[in-house]
């Protein structure tokens, strides 16, 4: 397997640099907060890189005008959180209930498969997904993870 101990940041810089060129088309601002102390999770980067893409994704097509997109490293306890914020269009609570759902999309060209795979990578690595939204506000993904001593 690819799991090893990848320091939180370098994957963010990675996957900042690949949203970089639709950001920048979009006419969006990702903002990137960073923890002090370096984080550490066991995970294959690959599929980190792919959730947080995904999540980034998410919140630009959210966004229908020019906006931010905080992308903030946090830690709780033995946890890493990685949030994503939008301005966007934000999610009523049956709206919230339903996009985890594989197939679940708003989208006319949308598969819907986004979401319920960024869930199960983060349960697979004993961590969660959890999301907070207020309709004409946006919205917040926590990406949360163990993190693990290098
Ligand atoms: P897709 O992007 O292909 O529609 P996803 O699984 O990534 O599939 O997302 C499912 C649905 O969840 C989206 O179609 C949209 O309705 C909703 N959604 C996801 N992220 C956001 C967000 N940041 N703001 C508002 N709605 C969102
Ligand atoms: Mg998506």
């Amino acid at each position: 397997s690819n799991m090893k101990p990848e320091s939180i940041t370098e994957c963010l810089d990675r996957v900042l640099s690949l949203a970089e060129s639709d950001a920048l088309y979009r006419g969006h601002t990702i903002i990137f907060e960073d923890t002090k102390e370096a984080l550490y999770i066991f995970i294959d980067r690959d599929k980190i890189v792919q959730v947080l893409l995904n999540l980034i994704q998410n919140a630009f097509e959210a966004m229908k005008h020019p906006g931010d997109v905080h992308v903030r490293i946090k830690q709780e306890n033995e946890l890493a959180i990685i949030e994503i914020e939008d301005s966007g269009e934000g999610m009523s609570e049956s709206e919230m209930e339903q996009i985890f759902n594989p197939f679940y999309t708003t989208k006319e060209n949308g598969t819907g498969l986004g979401l319920s795979i960024c869930q199960k990578i983060a349960v697979d690595h004993g961590g969660s997904l959890e999301v907070k939204s207020a309709i004409g506000l946006g919205s917040i993904f926590s990406f949360k993870l163990p993190t693990v001593e290098v």
